[in-house]
């Protein structure tokens, strides 16, 4: 998610730039919308960024002001209809983007509906796109005042009208947006990569449950609801963001780097040589191997151009994806007794594969060691891990899993260790997938990620 107001700039050009360096946030879809002399244009589709944008559609899209996208679908599915940006105009036009997951979806789509507001597609950011343009609000800040409080769940949005360009942030906090600034301009970003792209410097996050606005006048704040309980998403820090983003005051590839020390204290093994699951599981191996004194190879290479397969929606294009992607050096590995190290194991399937080629390339002893604990609840609030039931250490442990994923040993690292490597606390995260403790009221409400097209398909 990217926002920009820089009237004398190409605003579209950097939109496309901040979208590239997010490209990691989702594939399936990217768009972005520009707004001159009055006139929001929009344009989205379902691919990379570099594959929806040309040179030409960058140069039909002049401004003053850009919003951007890029897609994986949480609430409502793949589909074009719920690519964003969206636009609408129940009385006052907008396009509007969104990063996380509203829990109330289904009681605000039923409501709208009945007050005779028609949607498009199936996603809850046209939910909130639909309240912030029929709120009768004189200006879209007065808007986003008074549509917070209906709010439930995780929301980091960007929205654009005629006159600005407003970001807000959810109560908690869940999911990540920064501001920054280009010049004598401001920009919004979920994650400060996107600023360094495009030469913009970081000047902090966006407060859980603030507003700001960029506009002529310049950025203006607004704290709309007070934070009592933030709950940033720790996952971000283990695995989400892009590892030269800043977060929680530091930059992640450092914190990924002390959670592999961390590991190798916590779950220490004898073994001739550390390797990563590239790129995702890097600064951790990096982390071990300093702290063992393991010697520390590549053994696995990377297709660098096949998308990471955490993302891709299905099991079966995720287990496609896999083979095209990791290739084992057999002369690196072979004879030795391996560690491995990941950031993460959702459903297991890359890991059993790893495991499997390994052995098959020579390693004697396959050591997994991974930077996160045990992934076993499913995420309300944006990432989507899908149901326990797919998660390979929901009802399991940890011997089970190691017995599961044909590896001689496993060792996650323990939620302490997470906070100590991030130098947070408990108290102002979220870590539901690890530990079950939903830290948002009414997470249950929550009808997943169709919710929404069941609903549309339901007879009346
Ligand atoms: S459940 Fe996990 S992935 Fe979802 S917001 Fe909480 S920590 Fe992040």
């Amino acid at each position: 998610m990217f926002g920009i107001y820089a009237p004398g700039h190409e605003v579209a050009r950097l939109a496309y730039f901040g979208l590239y360096a997010l490209q990691h946030r989702g594939q399936e879809s990217a768009g972005i919308a520009t707004c001159e002399g009055g006139h929001i244009t929009t344009m989205r589709d379902a691919g990379l960024v570099s594959q929806v944008f040309d040179e030409e559609k960058l140069k039909a899209l002049e401004g003053d002001m850009a919003i951007g996208h890029v897609r994986y679908s949480t609430t409502g599915g793949g589909s074009w209809e719920n690519a964003q940006p969206v636009w609408r105009d129940d009385g006052r036009e907008l396009a509007l983007a969104h990063n996380g997951n509203l829990t109330n979806a289904v009681e605000l789509y039923n409501e709208l509906r009945s007050n005779g507001i028609e949607f498009r597609g199936t996603s809850d950011s046209e939910i909130m796109a639909a309240l912030l343009s029929s709120n009768d609000g004189r200006y879209i800040e007065d808007a986003v005042a008074d549509v917070i409080p209906r709010l439930e769940g995780a929301y980091s949005t960007v929205a654009m009208t005629k006159h600005a360009i407003v970001a807000f942030r959810d109560p908690y906090g869940v999911r990540p947006l920064s501001l920054g600034r280009l010049g004598d301009r401001f920009v919004v970003a979920s994650e400060s990569c996107a600023f360094d792209i495009i030469g913009a410097e970081l000047l902090r996050e966006v407060h859980p449950g603030e507003m700001v606005s960029l506009s002529e006048r310049g950025l203006e704040v607004r704290q709309v609801v007070r934070s009592d309980r933030p709950a940033f998403c720790v996952f971000e820090n283990i695995y989400f963001s892009r590892p030269d983003s800043r977060m929680d005051g530091g930059v992640l590839q450092q914190v990924r780097g002390r959670m592999g020390e961390i590991l190798h204290r916590e779950a220490p093994v004898d073994a001739d040589l550390v390797i990563s699951v590239p790129d995702s599981g890097n600064p951790a191996a990096n982390g071990f191997a300093r702290a063992s004194g393991i010697p520390q190879d590549d053994g696995l290479i990377k297709n660098r151009y096949v998308q990471r397969t955490f993302i891709q929606p299905g099991q079966e294009l995720r287990k496609h994806g896999l083979r095209m992607k990791f290739n084992p050096l057999p002369e690196i590995v072979a004879g030795k007794r391996v560690v491995v190290v990941d950031d993460s194991i959702v459903r297991g399937n890359t890991t059993r594969q790893i495991v499997g080629m390994l052995r098959d390339a020579g390693a004697i002893e396959v050591h997994l060691r991974i930077s996160a604990p045990a992934i076993r609840h499913p995420c309300h609030y944006g990432i989507d891990m899908s149901t326990p039931q797919e998660m390979i250490a929901h009802d399991r442990t940890v011997e089970e899993v190691a017995a599961e994923l044909g590896c001689d040993s496993l060792g996650y690292l323990s939620l302490e260790g997470v906070y100590e490597a991030v130098g947070a606390e408990r108290e102002t995260h979220c870590d539901a997938c690890f530990t079950g403790d939903y830290p948002l009221e009414r997470t249950e409400a929550a009808g997943g990620k169709h919710a929404l097209e069941e609903l549309v398909a339901a007879p009346v």
